[in-house]
């Protein structure tokens, strides 16, 4: 439900980032997912326990209506601050990313790492090994203030709780992994590239596409467990679980307790989430500690609801191939505009050539672009997915859960509370980069969809 944190930590690297930027998003969650893409990648969201409609203040359904999304002044200015230093900073991380890179071509860094790399082995691979973490680590390190500084506004705004030891360790653990991953992908990169200069964007696609779903489908098994604890949802919830199969049975699509588990997100973050990841064998519902704890049984029930429509319609498969689809015109851009910058400063950034290790910072500079460019097409269909998952999880609690649209109405209002949603994102910002529809939309949809008062058909659980 709220920000989906764990497979967009490698959206940065090369030819993996449009496809993730799209494959990794099976949550539902009230923030832009530019704060989860770029500088809260590896900090956790989060939220002070102190806030005012958790669970014990959660009034029954009966007693009252949640008809908007409402929030007590000091939180709205406190939403509204994150909220814009969020957007502000999505903006300048993409623009000071575009410019160290343009900095290490112009200044001559790019070649140097390359001349490193060349005098270490006359073995491309060797050269690669050398090569890639220079340029990665560099880009890391030149980047890492302005994650301090998201990292620094999470604590002051009591979204994160973790603490700096912790936080320095997570970075350290994703710059590896990113530079690890990215050393396989420009390994095949480069070597496809001398075989066939002029049609390796094609080329390179399948086995990119290949590690790209391996990745997904060992992200949840290998990856996400070295960044948070999980553990079978049933462990410590079995009465959850029970009414989690009520609810799969009533929608005919029986899922497995087994593909359900508990994150203990309570060590990092205040906030509450809940999200879908893996495919095939690894395919599960994740649902955060603090989501149990900070609402009622049958919000809790919603929010779940919401996930399984992820996973019951296919969401993370479906971003997956529009990735891979996207991927091989992007690809093509790459390589068309690869030529056109060496055209131009090959001379200026001491590049011999497409092949020379050295472009593989102009190639990154092209990507950044092409995200950046790309980001209103993927934040529309990741909202897409979004609504469709809202109005899956209102069908499958109704007639299960009494008073259900109010339920789910109130669980946006908690969720916003807890995750300081913006009341009211400007309508750009909504369009460039929200991964959801806005939290106040959703609150409002939750209690005006309503097939059943209509005589029509629900659209998903019939
Ligand atoms: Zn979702």
């Amino acid at each position: 439900m709220g920000r989906r944190v764990s497979c967009n930590r490698f959206a940065q690297i090369l030819c993996a980032s449009l496809c993730f930027a799209i494959a990794s998003r099976g949550s539902a969650g009230p923030l832009p997912s530019a704060l989860a893409e770029k500088p809260t990648a590896q900090s956790s969201p989060q939220q002070a326990g102190s806030t005012p409609s958790s669970r014990a203040e959660s009034k029954t359904p009966e007693q009252t209506r949640t008809e908007q999304y409402t929030l007590s002044h000091e939180r709205q200015a406190k939403a509204v601050a994150y909220s814009r230093a969020g957007y502000t900073l999505y903006f300048v991380s993409y623009f000071l990313g575009g410019l160290f890179l343009f900095l290490i071509l112009r200044l001559g860094w790019a070649a140097k790492f390359r001349d490193v790399a060349e005098s270490a082995s006359d073995k491309k691979w060797i050269q690669g090994l050398v090569f890639v973490p220079l340029l990665f680590l560099t880009l890391g390190v030149l980047k890492l203030p302005v994650r301090i500084y998201w990292h620094a506004l999470s604590l002051h705004y009591e979204q994160s709780i973790q603490g700096w030891g912790s936080w320095l360790w997570d970075w350290t653990k994703g710059e590896f992994l990113s530079t690890a991953f990215g050393i396989v992908l420009v390994l095949i990169l480069f070597a496809v590239m001398r075989r066939s200069p002029r049609r390796w964007w094609l080329y390179f696609w399948f086995p990119a596409v290949l590690i790209l779903f391996g990745v997904i489908v060992i992200a949840p098994l290998v990856i996400d467990p070295l960044f948070d604890k999980f553990e079978p949802l049933s462990k410590e919830h079995p009465d959850l679980v029970a009414s989690i199969e009520k609810l799969t049975k009533h929608a005919g699509v029986p899922i497995s307790p087994d593909r359900m588990f508990l994150m203990v997100a309570s060590r990092k973050t205040n906030a509450i989430n809940a999200y879908v990841t893996g495919l095939g064998a690894s395919k599960r519902v994740v649902i955060w500690d603090t989501t149990i704890q900070k609402t009622s049984n049958d919000e809790s029930l919603f929010i779940v609801g919401h996930e399984l429509g992820h996973y019951v319609l296919g969401h993370v498969w479906q971003g997956f191939l529009l990735g891979a689809a996207g991927l091989l015109p992007a690809l093509y851009f790459l390589f068309l505009g690869l030529h056109w910058a060496l055209d131009r400063w090959a001379g200026d950034w001491k590049l011999y050539g497409q092949e020379d290790w050295a472009s593989l910072a102009a190639l990154l500079l092209l990507l950044q672009v092409l995200l950046f460019v790309s980001s209103p097409v993927i934040s529309g269909c990741s909202r897409t997915q979004e609504q469709a998952a809202d109005v899956y999880g209102l069908e499958v609690i109704h007639g299960l859960v009494p008073n259900s649209a109010e339920v789910a109405a109130h669980a946006f209002q908690v969720l916003g509370e807890l995750d300081l949603s913006d009341p009211n994102p400007p309508p750009f910002i909504t369009f460039w980069l929200y991964s959801h529809p806005p939290l106040a939309d959703r609150l409002v949809f939750a209690h005006s969809y309503d097939p059943w008062s209509k005589g029509e058909s629900p659209k998903y659980v019939k």
